[in-house]
């Protein structure tokens, strides 16, 4: 599996893997709340590839960023 790079928002090093439920899975910062797209998937076979998916969108800066105070 690919390393989760640092936060692009706040530059934190603490990202990791959420999971949605049994069917997605994406990266989230607990600093600022950013997070990439969901990764779909199905079966627990091609979980580990929907975690590589997330974590590259992550680490190409594809994320939103959660606007504080909502
Ligand atoms: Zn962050």
């Amino acid at each position: 599996m690919d390393e989760i790079g640092i936060c692009k928002v706040c530059h934190e090093d603490l990202a990791y893997i959420e999971e949605e439920g049994d069917w997605g899975v994406y990266v989230t910062c607990p600093i600022c709340g950013s997070h990439s797209a969901i990764c779909e998937y199905s079966g627990a076979e091609n979980k580990a590839a929907a975690e590589t998916e997330a974590i590259q969108m992550w680490n190409m800066g594809k994320i939103i960023a959660e606007s504080r105070g909502e």
